[in-house]
């Protein structure tokens, strides 16, 4: 129940009441001892502001104020990590061109809302994000994470009976349903990295998402977090995917910065770090 009235500062310990000086008042007027005690009471004074401005460092971010936010401290180790995510795999490609390897495992996976699990490589990031779009006043709702193959599977073969319920041969069903459910092995869900994010009060998986403020905000800020807009609306020929204004991918913060600074998708951005 700490916070319960947010505006209300402790009592800070300014030391305001002196004793009583009223003798001193009858002493011989010398002329320098009062001017001494006055600097002495000054200096005091100043070194007790220094020291209570030093404990209460940034006070109020996180209130919404802009200002007193630190840096973070720059990561002197970032250069040497040329390889960005590739060495721990944060840059696996997984398209419909390129299938996961059959024997596949995801790495560890931790829980975050909605029942929902990520790759525990991708989760502080996750929360940070998902934390700081709450304070912005937004209702972010992840409507899909990790997925195994038999869960792929499973959504795979629903689309492809619906479609084939309209009518059409199995094969042009399967694809077409490839066109919306990735097919098993060839969905970035099944490695734990990637997250479909809804706006809580707009939850269809279709291009009205793009005007919701949550996927504005996204589309803004999630790079700072590590996470890319994985099918953008006019990368659609190199992703083999049709624009997903929901569905966000982790590669790492290095990557992620790098491919919004030049504007590229990851096959583009994979093809740039292998020329
Ligand atoms: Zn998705």
């Amino acid at each position: 129940m700490q916070n319960r009235f947010p505006d209300q500062e402790p009592a800070r310990a300014v030391a305001q009441s002196r004793p009583p000086r009223a003798s001193r008042r009858a002493q011989p007027v010398d002329g320098r001892a009062p001017l001494l005690l006055l600097l002495c009471a000054a200096l005091a004074v100043v070194s007790l502001f220094a020291f209570l401005s030093q404990r209460n460092p940034g006070r109020g971010a996180g209130d919404g104020g802009a200002q007193g936010q630190p840096a973070p401290p720059a990561d002197e180790g970032a250069a040497a990590d040329a390889a960005f995510g590739e060495a721990d795999g944060l840059l696996l490609l997984v398209n419909p061109w390129t299938p996961l390897p059959e024997d596949f495992v995801p790495g560890e996976l931790v829980p975050v809302q909605n029942d929902q699990a990520v790759d525990a490589r991708a989760y502080p990031d996750l929360q940070n994000m998902l934390g700081d779009m709450s304070q912005a006043g937004l209702s972010p709702l992840i409507c899909s994470s990790y997925r195994s193959q038999e869960r792929q599977q499973e959504l795979y073969d629903n689309k492809v009976q619906r479609v084939m319920a309209e009518g059409v041969s199995l094969e042009a069903a399967q694809a077409e349903a490839a066109r919306w459910v990735a097919r098993p092995g060839t969905s970035e869900h099944q490695t734990g990295l990637a997250v479909d994010i809804v706006s809580l009060s707009n939850q269809m998986l279709d291009e009205t998402q793009e005007s919701t403020p949550e996927f504005q905000w996204l589309a803004e800020n999630a790079w700072k977090y590590g996470f890319i807009l994985r099918y953008p609306n006019d990368k659609t020929e190199k992703t083999g995917i049709a624009y997903e204004p929901w569905h966000f991918r982790f590669v790492g913060k290095e990557a992620a910065e790098e491919m919004h600074d030049l504007g590229l998708c990851l096959e583009e951005y994979l093809e740039s770090l292998a020329d």
